[in-house]
């Protein structure tokens, strides 16, 4: 019995000497939760916890960061991401000259942008497998970035948007399969997903109709069968992976809601029947409009792109907005989600405002990116709001993002994990 007294004696005295306990003095915090705006609190950190929110400016001989002047929210998370690549003139070439490790020291670039940008939390969907390496990286420290939870290598079906092959030489294309993400048919489904899961994924994105930035004709047109992507839902359950798909066209979009995957990306062409099928089945839907309007603008740029993208950059790119705006105002569940990558990485904080510029109030488009993005990544219990006991992933801007939605492009304090990585 005085063993153990001594025991926990112990263990108290040595979680208060290694805890580091800081107060944050927050002249605003946004509450996304409860949709308001509390003035002069205190939030306690410990370690990469929040302990306690008081009222007033307490100090408690911790150490105090002083965000008076600021106004204060949860991390932001960022749903559509690809943290090996950027975009730039020409860069269909990358894909012949470029290695792995040097595709790896290039996002560490990108993954610093993104947290600097107040980008806590991002879903990495799909890239070559580096960004599995990134996330491990990030993890134990090595690098600074975002919290990532990565889908490794996009599954598609054979010269469909993330076949790795598409647009090669007849030489050098090959047969990629299931390993490469390459699937035909429900066995190929099924191993695939086993492979991400043998590979270290988070999750499952799947390409589910063609896209703009793919060396291939069609950018909406249906890839999968509605069975294949079942199997791979199915599959996907087993290993605790939620499944994002990849959509422009309203086929394939319904073939994977009826499928049960958790969330369509980009959403373009999204028609009435569309619409209510998401509202039927609770599936998210999450938005990119700045890699629509992005991609339509670089273009216009001759030589940006190859000859088979650009028209499809045209044509697509400048619709998602206008889709963005009828599903909201239908009802539809949207989390914040960019693209970045497809655009320069650290600028995804513009999507908030083009969300407002399409009709969505500025506090709906933060909650998309804090509270909606933690629901959609299954994280609920600890991302998403400032509240007791969640970890500590904290941000902030020096003006009100409620009334000038473009501070939101403008973070000046970033704590992620009950480490500051930028206070000015
Ligand atoms: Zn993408």
């Amino acid at each position: 019995m005085r063993r153990t007294c001594v025991f926990v004696l112990l263990t108290v005295l040595s979680l208060n000497l290694f805890a580091q306990r800081t107060v944050l003095h927050c002249g605003k915090l946004i509450d996304v939760k409860d949709k308001k705006v509390l003035e002069n609190v205190s939030v306690i950190v410990e370690g990469n916890k929040i302990t306690e929110i008081r009222n007033g400016f307490v100090t408690e001989g911790a150490k105090v960061i002083d965000l008076k002047g600021k106004y204060v929210m949860p991390g932001l998370m960022d749903m559509h991401v690809h943290m090996e690549s950027e975009t730039k003139k020409g860069a269909v070439a990358d894909r012949f000259t470029m290695n792995l490790q040097d595709i790896a020291f290039e996002s560490i670039k990108y993954a610093d942008a993104t947290l600097m940008a107040g980008f806590t939390t991002v879903r990495d969907l799909g890239g070559s497998g580096v960004n599995v390496s990134l996330r491990n990286a990030i993890h134990k420290g090595t690098v600074v970035g975002p919290r990532i939870f990565t889908a490794g290598k996009s599954i598609a079906t054979t010269g469909g948007h993330a076949d790795p092959t598409n647009g090669y030489r007849k030489n050098l294309m090959g047969d990629p399969g299931p390993g490469e993400g390459v699937i035909n048919g429900v066995d190929d489904a099924r191993k695939a997903v086993r492979q991400r899961y043998k590979d270290g994924s988070d999750l499952i994105k799947i390409t589910a109709t063609g896209g703009v930035l793919s060396q291939a004709k069609d950018a909406s047109g249906a890839q999968f069968t509605e069975e294949e992507i079942k199997t791979i839902v199915e599959t996907a359950k087993d290993y605790g992976f939620k499944v994002a798909a990849h959509a422009h066209g309203a086929e394939g979009m319904k073939r994977a809601i009826r499928a049960g995957v958790t969330s369509i990306e980009h959403g373009t062409f999204m028609d009435d029947e569309a619409i209510a099928l998401f509202k039927k089945h609770g599936t998210w839907f999450v938005p990119t409009i700045i890699a629509g309007k992005s991609t339509a603008d670089s273009a216009k740029n001759p030589g940006y792109y190859s000859d088979i993208v650009t028209p499809k950059a045209l044509a697509v790119g400048p619709k998602i907005q206008a889709t963005f705006t009828r599903a909201y105002k239908a009802g539809v569940k949207i989390a914040f989600g960019t693209d970045a990558g497809v655009f320069m990485h650290g600028k995804n904080g513009k999507e908030f405002f083009y969300m407002v510029e399409g009709g969505m109030p500025a506090m709906e488009a933060i909650r998309s990116a804090t509270v909606s993005a933690a629901e959609l990544l299954g994280m609920s219990d600890a991302l998403g709001t400032i509240e007791r006991g969640k970890i500590a992933d904290i941000i902030a801007v020096d003006d009100d993002p409620l009334k000038d939605i473009s501070v939101m492009e403008k973070v000046t304090f970033v704590m992620k994990d009950g480490v500051v990585y930028k206070n000015k």
